[in-house]
């Protein structure tokens, strides 16, 4: 078909308008929402019709806290009690609010050092690095492990941070379509055979980035079969447990845990410090030889600011929690319970007929609702109902599988679970968002 002249196929005008008219306004009601206090297991958020910070009030008119299913707080440790809240404070007392420099000029404490360490150690590395923020780790990290004489081989699905850094690397870069073992065994027996031609491999190296646990899947990488062909082919391989460490695994060890995979095995092993440990930042665990490397080489670690003492000192003591080294119990009990919950939610929906995405283990649970109208509109009826969700689209997914994205924690109850079940029951009944319920939407 002809293009109008100015160049824009011809729905495109009448989908500009139409969103900044309704789509725009309504999606304005759900992203965004400024928050009060802490995110534990209930959330407050302000009314933002309203001038008065104070103000917490929703649309049923009533002020109260909501049940939180949208903060990532997976092991419950968000919440401001108990001795990860006294450790940080004593952290504060001593080494003040910030290290005041990057790690490679002054600002290396023993602090940072003995957190390194804890984390090595509950991951099962020779040593770890620390970084003040998840997407600047990603960002920063791949201009230290690849160069324009690399090949990185990365999913199709692969988080914004991770295509953000090997973009920035310089390095040649193929994508595989999600979790296709297949399509990925072939692009590198091809990049491989190349060099056979040349009798030499073409690539310096050859890295495969993926994640653990995709955030908005709620799948899961298939490690065992990376491993099979990492042994293969001789590549490395990265992965990426933003959404897993702590959550994963009978030890909450991630991926490696949950599929009895040796941790030697995967050669770097990313993650957050945001999702399961209540605090804030990223980490690097891998061999002596590429920590010491990336210890020196990293552009943060040069020119960007450290981890606070406050959250190094959260994420030592929420993993000494996890590993039973310190309160007993405490961290296995958080450990069952967010296993529990996962699974409870997850088939709870499931049997109400709700077409749920993802593995049964999974604490991120993505129920879809495809058309974007529906996701204001399933946000809204939650909060009126008490229970704060985040609805996601266009660009984090495909326009047309828009889905709500329930981010299970510790800190939730059965009880808790049981009244959101029945909640999504009567909604999904509102909206036709059960299987088998029509298409057509609202009442
Ligand atoms: N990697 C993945 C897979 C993520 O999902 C995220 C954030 N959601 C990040 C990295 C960035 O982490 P942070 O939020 O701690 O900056």
């Amino acid at each position: 078909a002809m293009l109008p002249k100015n160049g824009y196929p011809p729905w495109y005008s009448a989908f500009e308008s139409f969103y900044p008219r309704r789509l725009k306004k309504r999606l304005d009601d759900c992203f965004a929402n400024p928050i009060h206090g802490v995110p534990g297991r209930y959330i407050r958020c302000f009314n933002r019709y309203s001038n008065d910070y104070n103000d917490t009030m929703y649309y049923d008119g009533t002020s109260k806290p909501c049940l939180n299913l949208s903060s990532y707080n997976y092991l419950g440790f968000a919440q401001s009690v108990g001795s990860c809240t006294d450790d940080s404070i004593e952290a504060v007392k001593k080494y003040g609010t910030s290290s005041c420099g990057p790690v490679n000029t002054i600002a290396h404490n023993d602090l940072t050092r003995s957190t390194e360490k804890v984390l090595a150690d509950f991951i099962g590395k020779d040593d770890a690095l620390v970084f003040s923020m998840g997407y600047g780790t990603n960002a920063n990290l791949f201009t230290s492990l690849v160069n324009s004489k690399c090949l990185v081989i990365s999913d199709s699905l692969n988080h914004g941070s991770i295509r953000f850094g090997i973009r920035l690397s310089n390095a040649a870069v193929k994508v595989f379509p999600h979790n296709d073992m297949d399509k990925l065994e072939k692009i590198v027996r091809d990049a491989i055979s190349q060099g056979q031609a040349k009798t030499h491999r073409p690539w310096q190296k050859i890295m495969v980035c993926v994640e653990g646990l995709y955030s908005m899947e709620g799948n899961l990488c298939n490690l065992p079969k990376l491993v099979e062909l990492r042994e293969k082919y001789k590549f490395y391989l990265f992965v990426d447990e933003a959404h897993s460490i702590g959550a994963l695994g009978e030890t909450g060890r991630g991926v490696c845990d949950y599929f009895g995979v040796p941790p030697s095995k995967v050669d770097i092993l990313m993650g957050t410090l945001t999702k399961s440990f209540g605090a804030a930042g990223g980490y690097v665990a891998a061999d002596q030889a590429i920590i010491d490397r990336l210890r020196l080489d990293i552009t943060t670690n040069i020119h960007g600011e450290s981890q606070p003492p406050a959250v190094l000192q959260q994420i030592s003591t929420s993993l000494r929690i996890i590993s039973g080294e310190l309160n007993g119990n405490e961290g296995r009990e958080r450990l069952q319970r967010i296993a529990f919950n996962s699974r409870y939610l997850r088939l709870g929906l499931k049997r109400l007929g709700f077409i749920v995405y993802g593995a049964d283990d999974s604490p991120v649970i993505p129920v879809m609702l495809y058309t974007p109208p529906k996701m204001p509109a399933f946000s809204r009826m939650m909060m009126e109902r008490g229970i704060a969700v985040v609805v996601v689209g266009y660009p984090a997914t495909d326009l047309i599988t828009s889905r709500v994205r329930f981010c299970v924690s510790s800190a939730l109850t059965k009880e808790d679970i049981d009244k959101i079940l029945t909640d999504c029951d009567q909604i999904g009944d509102k909206l036709y968002l059960k299987f088998g319920s029509g298409i057509a939407g609202g009442e």
